[in-house]
């Protein structure tokens, strides 16, 4: 789609914008329910969505924490679902017991992969602290609305709304313009011996594509109401800093100058209360840009001034205090996360490291963060060195490309013409891999969340709520069926 096109498009939803600002029940309307049309491409999700409900909890009771993983399970149940629909699955297994799954709606005998659109989620999970849990984390249990589980939300919801959007299409039986891929990964969380990039280098040709939907993007509800969707376009890349402390080792009745432990401490204490420097990239211009109007007046003005050379400092400092994520997206940042030193209440150790996680933007790199994180700590005894297995750059998706045209359309009309931004994820997702291997690679987990309900997301009763989970079905299949449907 071209930039008139979504012009007029904002224009054509303006009429209905008031209705943006309805609340959430409002903007969820089932579809069938008396004045809402029912899409004329995927007809009525509302019966897919209730068996999605029972594939999701299915899903969640397979157990797939990472490590070790065992997706090959998943798969496997997946495939089933899949053959009962007569669509051919193909198992990809990439160690033993870890396996991902494939499946493809062909639009022709020759297979144009530029085209083709590729639905990926992943089917591991992190682990639970189960003693904090109010249910069973993998139960599937439905209570007040809610399905909990470990996955719900991250990401085996996804997972079963690709699942529906897939077989929705071939229940249709549209005639469509480019094939339709459906891909469930493995060892996403971990990012070790069956992730994406392992899965890319085995099998590429089995699921190759110019255009993928993944998670990474937002659907942000806030006082009770949808405030933006955040498609996301580009995401910060990964990578983890070893410091090292060097001193002599000793009897700890006799303290001494250069300490490990404390030379560490003071390290990490210095890097802890250093901020990086600000640097705006397109994706997150255009995001503030378009999520201005949306805030209150005096945040919103600050949002407007973040490239003024006269009060852009002052702006960046107050969006930074006002939001971890808008801190997070304005600047490289670094994290201590593990300290690790001696060896018993009286040895004083040779040795002591910190971890530090660095996440970068898109175009940084952390070279640069070693060398200005050196200077900082300017200690002859503490030394940085990167880890191995760093995340890479990709670069971003396209904000022009037909793709991501149509899930502005569609999430935009979903939602009663909620605003549709462009989103720079401070995680990272098996997009940028597929970034790096040419694809338009979007993120947007379909279901409107609150922040409290994200904030489960790795943590302690992470749920999802069943009207959102059925809004997200309608909002994919269509979004799906838009895109691949020929006309
Ligand atoms: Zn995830």
């Amino acid at each position: 789609m071209n930039w008139n096109r979504k012009i007029q498009v904002l224009v054509g939803t303006a009429a209905i914008a008031a209705a943006a600002s309805l609340p959430l029940p409002a903007q969820l309307p089932t579809p069938g329910a008396p004045g809402i049309p029912v899409n004329p491409l995927v007809g009525d999700t509302s019966a897919v969505a209730k068996e999605a409900q029972g594939w999701l909890a299915e899903l969640i009771r397979i157990n797939t924490t990472n490590p070790p993983g065992n997706e090959q399970v998943a798969a496997k149940y997946i495939a089933g679902i899949l053959e009962k629909e007569g669509i051919k699955a193909e198992i990809l297994d990439i160690t033993p017991g870890r396996s991902a799954v494939v499946a493809r709606l062909r639009s022709a005998v020759m297979a144009d992969p530029s085209k083709a659109l590729l639905l990926v989620a992943h089917m591991d999970v992190v682990a639970v602290d189960k003693s904090k849990w109010t249910v069973d984390p993998f139960g599937g249990v439905i209570k007040d609305g809610y399905l909990y589980g470990r996955g719900a939300i991250d990401d085996k919801g996804m997972l079963a709304a690709n699942l529906a959007a897939f077989i929705t299409l071939k229940r249709a039986n549209l005639r469509i313009n480019r094939d339709v891929i459906f891909l469930a990964t493995a060892d996403e969380e971990n990012g070790g011996e069956a992730n994406i990039k392992v899965l890319i280098a085995k099998y590429w040709d089995k699921f190759a594509a110019g255009f993928s939907i993944n998670e990474g993007g937002n659907i942000f509800v806030k006082n009770g109401k949808i405030q933006y969707v955040g498609v996301q376009a580009s995401e910060k890349v990964s990578a983890n800093i070893d410091v090292i402390a060097r001193g002599r080792s000793g009897h700890a009745s006799q303290p001494t100058k250069d300490n490990a432990v404390v030379h560490l401490a003071l390290a990490v204490g210095k890097i802890g209360a250093y901020t990086a420097p600000v640097h705006l990239t397109a994706i997150v211009r255009r995001y503030f840009e378009g999520l201005a109007p949306l805030e209150d007046d005096e945040i919103g003005k600050w949002m407007r001034s973040l490239d003024t050379s006269d009060r852009g400092e002052h702006a960046q400092r107050v969006l930074s205090n006002t939001s971890p994520l808008w801190n997070a997206m304005l600047r490289d940042t670094i994290t201590p996360t593990i300290l690790t030193a001696g060896v018993a209440n009286n040895v004083i150790p040779g040795e002591a490291h910190g971890n530090l996680n660095v996440r970068l933007l898109p175009g940084d790199t952390v070279e640069a963060v070693v060398r200005d994180l050196t200077k900082l700590v300017d200690d002859s005894q503490v030394k940085l060195e990167v880890r191995p297995n760093g995340g890479l750059a990709a670069p971003p998706s396209s904000l022009e490309s037909d793709f991501y045209g149509v899930i502005s359309k569609v999430a935009s009309q979903e939602f009663s013409g909620v605003p549709v931004l462009p989103f720079q994820s401070t995680w990272a997702t098996d997009s940028s891999q597929l970034r790096l291997h040419n694809v338009q690679a979007y993120g947007l987990v379909p279901f409107p969340l609150t922040e409290e309900d994200l904030k489960r997301m790795h943590g302690d009763d992470e749920r999802i709520p069943l009207a959102a989970f059925n809004k997200g079905i309608d909002v994919l299949a269509r979004i799906v069926a838009e895109f691949a449907a020929a006309r």
